[in-house]
C-alpha cells in the first residue's frame, strides 16, 4: 500500500492522505501537485510533500485522481518555509500553498474557465480534446472543470486546460474580473531581410521614389543611434523605437508608418510596458561609489562575514540602491539567486530600469498584478534556475517563488507596513519571513531604510543584525532644510487661504518661477472626510460600517473607504431635513481643487488611490511628473515611498497633525518616517529643498525630531515608550479579532474568550475592545491583543492559545464567530 501526503489549497491546518498505485510511488515526487477528490465532487489541485505507507488510522484514503506534474514544482525548502509560516503566523498551511502560488496552478473543479477576449486561434494548431474545450466556449461564455470533464468524458482533463492557458486561449475567472488594461506600447523596427548591407542597400533602392517614406527610414536610424549611446550615458534602459516619437521626429503621420508596415520595411509589434526586453547594451560606464558609499559597502561585506542580517540606515538618496546593486554584483558572479523585495508594486517599472542597465536581462519582476501567464514564467525561470530570474524584483509575494540557489535578499524601505500581508491569511511580514528563508539557504540579507522600524533598530543595536549607516546624501546634496508653520497663529492672524498658509503660497510661487516642481502631501483622500449637518450635527454614516462616509467631490459622492459603498451626496440632512450642510476636514481632492484657484497657469497633477486605479495608473503619473508635465503634484502617503525625482525643489505637508494622533502604538513611530520619508523627496538634486511642514504641534517631541533629521532621539523616546507601555520590541503582540453580525453574541463570546485566556495566560491580556471602527460591511468586531513577553516561550503560548480557540469553538453558541488571528500585527 502507497500514500501521498498533500496539502491542499483550502483553509485546512492539517494535510491529507491519498492513496497511490506502486507504479505512481515510484513517479510521484515531493514538490509534484496531483489532482483529487476532496468531499463530495470536488477536485482540487493539490501538493505533494511525502510519499510514504503509513495508512491514515481515521478514514479510508481515496485514490489521487492524476498527477499534473513531470518534475515537482515546487521545492523542499519552500514545503518548509510555508510549514514555519503556518505554525509561526497561526494558519492554515492549505492557506500559505494557496496564497504562494500562481492561481493557475491551482485549479480546482469549480474554477470558471472562458475563452480570453480577442484571442486569435489557429483551430488547426489544437488537439482533439483541445478543439472539443474550443468549440464548446463558442457556444457557452464560460465552463467549469466539471463540464469539461462530461465534454471530454474522462476525468484527467487537467493538462488540457493547462495547455490551452498555455496557449493564450483560455483564461481563469478571476482574471476575466481584472478591471485593468496593460498598457500596451507600440513599437517598429525594420524588417530584419534589411539587417545586412546588400539588405541596406535594396531598401534605398525600394524607397527611391518615396521621398517621405524613405526620410522617416533615415530618421529611423538615426533614433536607433541615438538611443542606443543616449541611453549609455543616462545609466539606463535603452527602448525600441515608439511608432509615437517616430510620428513626432518626423512631422509624419501614422497613415505614412502604416504604409512602410504593409511594405514590410517596418514591423510593428506591442509590448507591456514593465515587460520591454531588455535590447539595448549594459552601461559600459562603470558605477563608480562615493568614499561614503565605499565604507558603507566595505562595512556590509564585514557584517556578513559574521552575520546573516544587516541594517543599511542611509539617510534618503544617500544612495543606497547603488551599494544594492555591487553586492548583487558579487552574489551574480558566483552563481547565486538574488531576492530584491520593494513595498509596492508601483515601485518595481523604476527600478527595473534601473538595474537592467547593469543587469541586462537577468531581471525578472514578480508580482500580483501580473497575470497568470507572466506569474508562471517568472515562477518557471525561477524554478529552472534560469539566467533571465536570476535577480527577482518583487512585492512581497516573490518571497514564495522556488529559489533553488538563493543567496542574497534585499529589503529595502524595511518600515513599510506593506511587507505585513493584513488579509487574507497567511498574515506574515516579509522582511521575517524573509530572514527565515535566506537561513535555510545560508544567505544574506540586506534590511535597507533611511528610517528603520523600532523592531529593525533594536535588533541592529543590540547586535542581532549588523548595523551600517550613511548620514550624508549622494553628491554633496544637502538634507533639505525644514520649516515649521504654526496653524493656530495662521489661522489666528487670517493668513490661510484656504488650507495653505501664506508661507507655503509664497514657497510655492517661489519654486514654481524657477521652474522646478512641488509636492504637496496630504494623508488623506477624497474631498473632505465628512459632511456635517449645521442645524443637528448629524453626520452621514455608511449603513454597513461604522465609518463617516467620506465626500469625493468631483463624482458629487458620499463614500465609504472601508466596503466601498457610495451613495448620492445628499442635498439635505436625513435626520431633519435642513439644507445647511458643511464639510469638515479636507482630503486631497480639495487641495488640488484650492490649487487650481491659487495657481491657475499651473499644470496640477494627483496622485491616491483614487487617481491610481488600474495596472499603470500609478506609473502614469510618476512619468508624467518626471517629464514635468506636471508641475504640482497632490498626493497621499503614495508618494512618500522611495521614489526618486530630480527637480522637485519643495514639499508641503498640508497637515501634520492627523497621523499623531492615531490610536497606535506606532503613530508617532509612523509619522516620524512618513514625514522624514516625503521629505526626503525634496532637492535630491545640487540645490538644498526645502520642506514646509504646516502644524497645529509645532513643539510636538515627534514633529521636532523629523525637523532636526534626529532618528537617534525618535528612536530613543518611542523605545523608552514601548517599554513603558509593554510593546514590541520588548513583547510581541498577537492580535485577536472576532466578527460576527449579531452583535449581543459578539458580545459574550467575545467576552468568554477573554476571559479564558486572561486567566490562563500568565501575561498581560487586553480587551476585549470595540476597535475604532466597530463595524464593517454589518460584521461588528471585538479585538482582544495578547502581549508576550520576550522571558516567555512563544511557541508554548501559541499551543494555548490554539487550545483556548479549539475550546472556543467547540461552544455551539459561539461556533458561527469568525475568529482570525494577526501575529506581530501591524
Ligand atoms: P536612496 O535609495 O538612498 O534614497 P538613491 O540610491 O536613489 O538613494 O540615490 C540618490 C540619487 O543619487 C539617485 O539619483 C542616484 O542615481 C544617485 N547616485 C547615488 N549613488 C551614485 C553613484 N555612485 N554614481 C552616480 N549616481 C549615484
Ligand atoms: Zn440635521
Ligand atoms: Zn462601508
Amino acid at each position: 500500500m502507497y500514500f501521498v501526503e498533500v496539502i491542499l489549497p483550502l483553509s485546512l491546518a492539517k494535510t491529507f492522505t491519498y492513496s497511490i498505485s506502486e507504479a505512481e510511488s515510484h513517479y510521484l515526487k515531493i514538490g509534484m501537485r496531483v489532482a483529487v477528490p476532496f468531499g463530495k465532487s470536488k477536485i482540487y489541485t493539490a501538493l505533494a510533500i511525502e510519499i510514504h505507507q503509513n495508512k491514515p488510522a481515521l478514514y479510508e484514503a481515496k485514490e489521487i485522481q492524476q498527477i499534473l506534474d513531470e518534475r515537482p514544482i515546487v521545492t523542499k525548502i519552500q514545503i518548509s518555509h510555508w510549514q514555519w509560516i503556518a505554525s509561526y503566523y497561526m494558519c492554515a498551511i492549505g492557506d500559505v500553498y494557496r496564497g504562494a502560488m500562481p492561481s493557475a496552478l491551482l485549479l480546482e473543479s469549480e474554477t470558471l474557465i472562458s475563452q480570453k477576449t480577442d484571442s486569435f486561434v489557429d483551430t488547426s494548431l489544437l488537439s482533439d480534446d483541445e478543439f472539443l474545450v474550443y468549440e464548446a466556449l463558442q457556444q457557452q461564455s464560460s465552463l467549469k472543470v466539471q463540464d469539461i470533464i462530461a465534454i471530454l468524458n474522462k476525468k484527467n482533463i487537467f493538462p488540457v486546460i493547462q495547455q490551452l492557458i498555455d496557449k493564450n486561449i483560455l483564461v481563469l475567472q478571476e482574471e476575466i474580473q481584472e478591471t485593468y488594461k496593460p498598457k500596451l506600447i507600440r513599437y517598429v523596427k525594420l524588417n530584419s531581410r534589411y539587417d545586412s548591407n546588400q539588405g541596406l542597400t535594396d531598401l534605398l533602392e525600394t524607397l527611391k521614389n518615396a521621398n517621405k517614406q524613405k526620410e522617416i527610414v533615415m530618421r529611423y536610424f538615426q533614433l536607433s543611434a541615438a538611443e542606443n549611446s543616449k541611453a549609455r550615458f543616462e545609466n539606463r534602459i535603452t527602448m525600441p523605437i515608439t511608432v509615437k516619437k517616430l510620428v513626432d521626429e518626423t512631422n509624419s503621420s501614422a497613415a505614412i508608418i502604416k504604409a512602410l508596415i504593409e511594405k514590410e520595411i517596418f514591423e510593428e509589434y506591442f509590448l507591456q510596458q514593465d515587460r520591454v526586453n531588455f535590447t539595448g547594451k549594459i552601461s559600459e560606464f562603470e558605477l563608480l561609489l562615493s568614499a561614503e558609499q565605499k565604507k558603507a559597502l566595505v562595512a556590509i561585506k564585514n557584517v556578513f562575514s559574521q552575520k546573516e542580517v544587516c541594517l543599511l540606515h542611509g539617510v534618503t538618496s544617500s544612495g543606497k540602491t547603488e551599494i544594492y546593486i555591487k553586492l548583487i554584483e558579487e552574489y551574480l558572479e558566483n552563481g547565486k539567486q538574488i531576492l530584491y523585495l520593494l513595498p509596492e508594486i508601483a515601485l518595481t517599472t523604476q527600478l527595473v530600469g534601473r538595474l537592467r542597465n547593469y543587469f541586462g536581462n537577468k531581471v525578472a519582476v514578480f508580482h500580483s498584478k501580473y497575470n497568470n501567464n507572466e506569474r508562471i514564467e517568472v515562477w518557471n525561470q525561477v524554478l529552472q534556475k534560469s539566467e533571465k530570474a536570476q535577480i527577482v524584483i518583487g512585492a512581497r509575494s516573490a518571497l514564495f517563488l522556488p529559489f533553488d540557489n538563493l543567496g542574497f535578499i534585499i529589503v529595502d524601505e524595511e518600515h513599510e507596513q506593506t511587507f505585513k500581508q493584513a488579509d487574507p491569511a497567511p498574515r506574515y511580514h516579509a522582511r521575517d519571513a524573509a530572514i527565515v528563508l535566506a537561513h535555510s539557504f545560508k544567505a544574506k540579507v540586506l534590511l535597507g531604510s533611511a528610517t528603520p522600524s523600532i523592531e529593525t533598530y533594536f535588533n541592529a543595536k543590540t547586535g542581532k543584525f549588523g548595523l551600517v549607516e550613511i548620514t550624508k546624501r549622494y553628491g554633496n546634496v544637502l538634507m533639505p532644510n525644514i520649516e515649521l508653520v504654526d496653524l493656530k497663529e495662521k489661522y489666528f492672524r487670517k493668513k490661510m487661504t484656504g488650507h495653505f498658509s501664506d508661507i507655503l503660497i509664497e514657497e510655492i510661487t517661489a519654486a514654481l518661477s524657477m521652474g522646478e516642481q512641488v509636492i504637496l502631501f496630504q494623508n488623506r483622500r477624497g474631498y473632505s472626510p465628512i459632511i456635517e449637518c449645521i442645524t443637528c450635527g448629524h453626520v452621514p454614516h455608511c449603513q454597513q460600517c461604522d465609518v463617516s462616509l467620506t465626500y469625493h467631490k468631483h463624482k458629487n459622492q458620499l463614500r465609504c473607504h472601508y466596503c466601498g459603498y457610495t451613495m448620492a451626496k445628499p442635498t439635505h440632512c436625513q435626520a431633519c431635513s435642513s439644507v445647511d450642510l458643511t464639510t469638515k476636514g479636507f482630503g486631497t481632492e480639495q487641495i488640488e481643487q484650492e490649487l487650481c484657484f491659487l495657481f491657475p497657469n499651473s499644470k496640477i497633477g494627483r496622485m491616491d488611490q483614487d487617481t491610481t486605479r488600474g495596472k499603470f495608473g500609478f506609473e502614469k503619473i510618476i512619468d508624467s511628473f518626471k517629464n514635468r508635465e506636471i508641475e504640482i503634484l497632490v498626493g497621499t502617503q503614495m508618494l512618500a515611498k522611495g521614489l526618486d525625482f530630480d527637480n522637485v525643489s519643495l514639499v508641503g505637508v498640508m497637515n501634520a497633525d492627523n497621523m499623531l494622533y492615531h490610536p497606535d502604538f506606532r503613530a508617532f513611530e509612523r509619522t516620524y518616517q512618513m514625514l522624514t520619508q516625503v521629505a526626503g523627496r525634496a532637492g535630491r538634486s545640487e540645490k538644498q529643498g526645502k520642506v514646509i511642514i504646516q502644524t497645529y504641534n509645532p513643539d510636538h517631541n515627534t514633529i521636532q525630531q523629523v525637523t532636526t533629521n534626529n532618528y537617534e532621539a525618535m528612536f530613543d523616546e518611542q523605545l523608552y515608550d514601548r517599554k513603558i507601555y509593554k510593546y514590541p520590541p520588548y513583547y510581541k503582540i498577537i492580535k485577536v479579532t472576532l466578527k460576527q453580525r449579531d452583535f449581543e453574541k459578539l458580545k459574550t463570546g467575545s467576552m468568554w474568550l477573554y476571559q479564558v485566556m486572561s486567566q490562563n495566560l500568565n501575561m498581560p491580556v487586553l480587551g476585549p475592545e470595540e476597535p475604532i471602527i466597530s463595524r464593517i460591511r454589518n460584521e461588528y468586531i471585538r479585538v482582544i491583543v495578547i502581549k508576550i513577553p520576550l522571558s516567555v516561550s512563544i511557541g508554548n503560548t501559541k499551543i494555548t492559545i490554539q487550545k483556548m480557540l479549539n475550546s472556543f469553538e467547540a461552544v455551539s453558541q459561539f461556533r458561527s464567530i469568525k475568529t482570525t488571528l494577526n501575529i506581530d500585527f501591524y
